[in-house]
């Protein structure tokens, strides 16, 4: 099975992946912009159980639009985010792409929040599933769960 290691910045926290991801995504909405750092933020989602991380983390969590509570784990030296888990999202873990720095990692499938999006980003691929709202997002068919991002 593909093993996926991801790191923060210093490299004292990692977190290893097994398997491909669940899901791929995009995520245009602004506490994704503020979490990355970036104009948007593209995380992968495995199940708990093909998740490890190692080192040390601290962790914040927050509550997130839909209701559930979102908790981060990150470097207390460095502050990479590596890990984080939203309530909505049962039994699944999320880790941004770029903890990977691969930049042949799978290429996202869905781009939610569009009505958050940076007018000069585009995401690619004819199938890419493109949310402008995060009920759209949350609708069946939208991955492996109900809740965007
Ligand atoms: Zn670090
Ligand atoms: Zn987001």
């Amino acid at each position: 099975m593909q093993k996926r290691t991801g790191t923060c910045r210093c490299g004292q926290l990692k977190v290893v992946c097994e398997g491909e991801p669940v899901r791929v995504s995009v995520c245009h909405c602004l506490e994704c912009q503020k979490r990355s750092g970036s104009a948007f933020a593209t995380q992968a989602r495995w199940p708990d159980a093909r998740v490890s991380l190692t080192g040390r983390a601290r962790s914040w969590e927050r509550v997130a639009d839909s209701g559930h509570k979102a908790t981060y784990q990150f470097c207390p030296d460095c502050g990479s985010t590596v890990a984080y888990v939203i309530e909505g999202w049962p039994g699944v873990i999320a880790v941004p792409v770029g903890a990977f720095a691969d930049p042949h990692f799978p290429p996202p499938k869905f781009s939610v929040y569009e009505h958050r999006k940076h007018a000069w980003v585009t995401v690619l691929g004819d199938d890419v599933r493109h949310s402008s709202t995060p009920s759209t997002a949350r609708e069946p068919g939208a991955g492996i769960g109900k809740s965007p991002a």
